[in-house]
């Protein structure tokens, strides 16, 4: 853990929180402050155990504030922007509201590392997208999602959407939302046919992954809420609470049949247990394409849904695991000790 904090390791985010006896105050792991000695901090599993220890929350790292969470004082201007998607808001609204503008600004940026105004935007084209499908006309729907012109709106669209208005009609959007887990932010992202990432949150990498998504299903990708993306929720919520060890999701798959095999074979090592490569080679018919099964592992798209967690070297070592090693280790212990046939006869963890 100390390690994370020299780094400022933003993926340790909501796993734990670092106190500093020397100044009284608790951070998050990524905080940007000064590293402090090694002697003078002390850990918390949560920011509650952190305060009931005489600890301030940190002014520049917020760590009440969750990951992925929406903090108290941006909650009235989220559910603003939900009631009246078309307003423009100016700094003076902002301020009107309580609101620094540049704190919004900066926790948009943080957050979906876009700019308020961006995210005004995706807001708006979302319901255009909507409202084309639904079969609303062009004018129309630019009018009432708020943007003053026609050419405005086919730019927007475009620039955002990558689609002209007559081809969003056949578009079906990607919607994306965050999920909170013990082990960080994961995102999902879907729509009305299924399920198409499962991935551990990564900050740095969040843009890359929404690019990677759209242009594997050509498809734009918006920020909203979809009843698939409620149901990836509350059955990752489940997971987590240790009472469900596999998921019943509608996923889109959209691989090569080799990936498809392998994933397909990934899905059958139980909760609890774990193959090395060389036997889901082996079981797939093919004993010498281990290497070749280790790259589709890594090229999973649904972390813990398909569970290439699951996988391990066949002298037991973990290897990778592109949600990071330490996470890798959390699940497989999380299964282990969870495992109805694990509690009869535990078997020895895998080394390190
Ligand atoms: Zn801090």
């Amino acid at each position: 853990m100390y390690q994370a904090i020299v780094r400022r390791d933003a993926t340790m985010e909501g796993v734990f929180f670092v106190a500093v006896k020397t100044t009284g105050i608790f951070c998050r792991p990524g905080c940007k402050a000064k590293t402090p000695k090694r002697e003078n901090v002390e850990f918390f599993a949560t920011s509650a155990e952190a305060i009931a220890a005489g600890y301030r929350a940190c002014r520049r790292c917020h760590p009440l504030e969750l990951s992925g969470t929406v903090p108290a004082w941006l909650e009235n201007l989220l559910s603003r922007i939900e009631t009246e998607p078309n307003r423009r808001w100016t700094n003076a609204d902002l301020t009107s509201l309580g609101l620094s503008p540049s704190r919004v600004r900066r926790w948009f940026q943080e957050h979906y590392q876009m700019t308020f105004h961006a995210y005004l935007r995706t807001q708006r084209l979302g319901l255009a997208v909507e409202r084309l499908r639904s079969g609303s006309d062009v004018t129309s729907t630019a009018l009432d999602s708020g943007f003053e012109s026609l050419s405005g709106f086919r730019e927007s669209l475009r620039k955002w959407v990558g689609e002209t208005p007559t081809n969003a009609k056949q578009t079906e959007p990607i919607l994306t939302a965050r999920i909170l887990t013990p082990l960080g932010p994961m995102l999902a992202a879907g729509g009305d046919s299924g399920l198409c990432l499962l991935e551990f949150a990564d900050r740095k990498m969040l843009a890359k992954q929404f690019q990677r998504i759209s242009k594997l299903f050509a498809q734009p990708i918006l920020i909203g809420s979809h009843r698939v993306l409620d149901q990836t929720d509350q059955q990752v919520q489940q997971y987590f609470a240790g009472e469900r060890t596999s998921f019943d999701l509608p996923l889109r798959i959209d691989g090569t049949p080799f990936q498809t095999a392998v994933w397909t074979q990934l899905r059958a090592i139980p909760y609890g247990q774990t193959n090395s490569y060389q036997q889901l080679a082996k079981r797939l018919g093919k004993p010498t394409a281990s290497r070749a099964v280790g790259r589709t592992n890594g090229d999973n798209r649904f972390a813990i849904v398909i569970p290439c967690h699951r996988v391990v070297r066949s002298d037991g070592h973990l290897c990778g695991y592109a949600g990071g090693l330490w996470r890798k280790k959390w699940l497989l212990n999380w299964e282990r000790q969870n495992s109805p046939s694990e509690r009869q006869h535990r078997l020895p963890l895998p080394v390190e």
